[in-house]
């Protein structure tokens, strides 16, 4: 079975020690959520197991299917099936959207054309799915769009390129309850044996649509407490501070 370990995890940003100790393992099949307040490490952590390389592993690995990738590129990760929808996508005016997924399609096919009328199919029903104006595919890459439109383009790029592994940072923040609904079905959609995901979310309302098995809460750069669904629900009643009180014993 495939999975994603992450093991004592250290990371710094500009020499200063933002992760400090993260353990966590999500089996091929489960979506994990991963909450916690502002600025405790949580879109570090999303941006360490792609491999940006602003963010600089000071000790413990990352170990995806069996292999050691805590030294790997960006690519050689997307390779191997990790796919990062960001908190702050980046915008690409010269690139069309549709081109864009093509490219990373072949990229994922050992640099092989990806036959572009399938192509071109699929993306249509999948564009159809999620309720995205069609025009969106010609767009340039997420120039124009609205933070609701890029969200659920980033759903458009997940459901097209069908990674093994996806971290999705705050995919619902900013969304009306009709978008996040059509990012959730979207997520749903994915759901199989062969799929796993991180959800990086602030609020409960993301998992009312799309129940994680797991839930991770992150505090001061580490996780503080693991449980079910019913941790996030909890979490709702309380807030953070309690929990910090409890289980901060690092
Ligand atoms: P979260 O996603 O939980 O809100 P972040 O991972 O974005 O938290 O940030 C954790 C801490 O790391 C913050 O103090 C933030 O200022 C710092 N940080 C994160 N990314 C960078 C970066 N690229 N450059 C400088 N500081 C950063
Ligand atoms: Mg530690
Ligand atoms: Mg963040």
């Amino acid at each position: 079975m495939s999975s994603l370990i992450i093991d004592d995890l250290h990371v710094a940003v500009a020499g200063e020690e933002i992760l400090t100790g993260v353990n966590l393992q999500i089996n091929s099949g489960e979506v994990h959520a991963l909450m916690g307040p502002n600025g405790t490490g949580k879109s570090t952590l999303s941006e360490t197991i792609m491999g940006n390389p602003r963010y600089e592993i000071t000790a413990g690995k990352l170990i995806f299917n069996g292999e050691d990738i805590t030294q790997l590129t960006v690519d050689e990760r997307a390779q191997r099936g990790v796919f990062l929808a960001m908190q702050y996508p980046m915008e690409v005016a010269g690139i069309s959207n549709a081109d864009f997924i093509h490219a990373a399609l072949n990229a994922q096919n050992n640099g092989q054309a990806v036959p572009v009328l399938p192509f071109l199919q699929k993306l249509k029903q999948t564009i159809q799915f999620l309720e995205i104006d069609p025009q969106v595919a010609e767009r340039g890459l997420n120039a124009d769009f609205s933070g609701g439109e890029k969200k659920r383009n980033e759903i458009l790029q997940l459901m097209m390129l069908k990674p093994s592994l996806a971290i999705l940072d705050e995919i619902d923040s900013g969304l009306d309850i009709d978008a996040l609904k059509i990012v959730a079905k979207g997520i749903n959609a994915m759901r199989d044996d062969n799929f796993s995901a991180l959800m990086v979310t602030h609020y409960q309302r993301l998992l009312n649509y799309v129940v994680p098995d797991v839930v991770h809460i992150m505090m001061n750069g580490h996780i503080v407490a693991t449980g079910g669904p019913e941790l996030a629900t909890q979490l709702e009643a309380t807030g953070y501070s309690q929990l910090a009180e409890a289980g901060d014993n690092h």
